[in-house]
């Protein structure tokens, strides 16, 4: 008998012909090959996924399996599929580490380090089904095994205690609230604090607290995923939210209509202005089937948000039919995908949860396209008086710290209304330095001077059109 002795290199270059159809790159390159052994004609592998939801699981085990049996003299390959979710927020967290001076209290403090994507489900204006499918997709990425929380932030109509059957009011440890967990999903609502026929008024800086109190006051351990039920519109929640967390991106929930009528891109012109990218969008109420003769009625048309995708080049991530089953199990606190997993409904929510998990994938993995916005890698204080960024793109800039305390453009600073500046150059120290600097979201930096200012927010695009090198200066000289 021939002895067969396969290298790892022959696997390994075996296993380059399966590609992460969403990544665009082969397993190999990725780095998801974990734990080759070869003995004899067994070979043992395990490939390590980005997300226990991927959606392609099964197909990229079964074309491994394949090509390592394609090796001379293998018969058996065992294939162990296992995951680790990346996280968008400790890439953030070493942005903010590498920069000048110490994080404050605002903006760049990591509110909560160990959760590694928050997302954002979002809508252009109420009862779309927002909260119904923020509800499901939290139940289904954690049947799918990913480590989820599920964050109501919909103030003004927190419904996620009644649509997840949590009514009970959470319990605090250490100063921190227990979230209260079901469906395998930890929970935090509005709902557990304000009896349900109450009217709170809320004022913009008491929902900026809010926001903050429900990411860093909460117990939520290590999760992969915050998914965040956001109120409809465009508002102050929305905006905290942004400033105060790198979110990962934003789904948007939309029904045919509404796609059509433009009431869902104000919520995604809004998350673009705040550097949030969008992972898509799901078609929610997408046809009616009728529970007695099974016939598919377009009550509010269908197929409106695929199509819009497909415009605009945004991610479809699926669509949920109207069907009262989905209503009827809301309403008594059972979200389909647990009280009827094999149900339609259920299924395209599995789905819409194993799309949403694989746009994550690809955001995380870096394997995004380029955008041709400027982007920070570095942001140092080499000298007490000279803040330097050094960009994705590789552009390098140096700014004396009083050129940029000037052009500052806070509302204090500048007039809204006209435009002119308002700050007086002879009102700035000579010597007036950054005392810290915190990252605003993924857009921007919030710098607090010496000499007491501190409401200054740097978008990226203001940062890089402040540039002082001789390039950039002919450049704006010429615009
Ligand atoms: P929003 O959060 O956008 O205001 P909700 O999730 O509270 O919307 O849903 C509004 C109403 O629509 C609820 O009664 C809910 O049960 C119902 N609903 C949501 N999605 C569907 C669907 N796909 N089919 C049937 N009813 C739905």
């Amino acid at each position: 008998m021939v002895e067969v002795t396969t290298t790892q290199d022959a696997i390994l270059n075996a296993l380059k012909q399966v590609k992460d159809p969403d990544l665009g790159r082969d397993i190999v390159s990725l780095g998801f090959v974990k734990e080759v052994k070869a003995s004899g004609e067994n070979i043992s592998l395990t490939i390590e996924l980005t997300t226990p939801a991927c959606p392609v699981r099964e197909q990229m085990k079964e074309e491994a399996r394949r090509a390592v049996l394609s090796l001379p003299g293998i018969q058996n390959v065992e294939i162990q599929m296992t995951s680790r979710v990346r996280a968008t927020q400790s890439e953030s967290a070493s942005l903010a580490e590498g920069q000048a001076g110490k994080t404050g209290s605002a903006g760049g403090v990591n509110l909560v380090p160990q959760v590694k994507n928050i997302i954002p489900i979002a809508s252009g204006k109420g009862g779309v089904g927002k909260s119904t499918v923020s509800a499901n997709l939290a139940v289904a990425l954690s049947q799918l095994g990913a480590r989820v929380g599920l964050a109501d932030m919909d103030v003004y109509g927190p419904s996620i205690p009644t649509l997840m059957g949590a009514l009970d009011a959470p319990a605090q440890e250490d100063g921190k609230i227990i979230p209260i967990v079901a469906y395998g999903v930890k929970i935090i609502s509005m709902g557990f604090f304000v009896p349900k026929d109450t009217a709170v008024i809320w004022r913009g800086p008491m929902l900026s607290k809010t926001v903050e109190q429900f990411l860093g006051a909460v117990q939520w351990g290590e999760l992969d995923y915050l998914v965040v039920d956001l109120p409809p519109g465009t508002g102050d929640v929305q905006l905290s939210l942004c400033q105060k967390v790198p979110l990962t991106g934003a789904a948007i929930v939309s029904t045919p209509q509404d796609v059509a009528l433009n009431v869902a891109e104000k919520a995604m012109i809004m998350f673009d202005k705040l550097r949030t990218p969008v992972l898509g969008i799901i078609e929610n109420m997408s046809g009616f089937v009728c529970t007695h003769c099974g016939q598919r009625e377009e009550i509010f048309g269908s197929g409106g948000v695929r199509r819009y995708c497909l415009d605009h080049d945004l991610p479809f991530l699926g669509e949920i039919p109207l069907s009262t089953d989905i209503r009827t199990s809301s309403d008594s606190g059972l979200p389909i995908v647990d009280s009827a997993p094999d149900s339609a409904s259920a299924k395209a929510f599995l789905m819409v949860a194993k799309n949403l998990a694989a746009q994550v994938s690809i955001k995380t993995s870096g394997a995004e396209e380029q955008t041709d916005r400027p982007e920070p890698k570095e942001f140092t204080q080499p000298s007490k008086e000279v803040i330097r960024i050094l960009w994705k793109d590789g552009h390098e800039s140096l700014y004396p710290a009083r050129h940029l305390r000037l052009n500052c453009s806070c509302a204090g600073c500048i007039d809204e209304m006209s435009g002119k500046k308002r700050l007086r150059d002879e009102a700035v120290p000579k010597d007036v330095y950054p005392l810290s600097t915190n990252p605003v979201g993924r857009y921007a930096y919030q710098i607090h001077w010496s000499d007491g200012h501190r409401t200054g927010i740097y978008t990226f695009e203001h940062l890089r059109g402040l540039c002082q090198c001789e390039k950039c200066k002919k450049e704006s000289m010429q615009n």
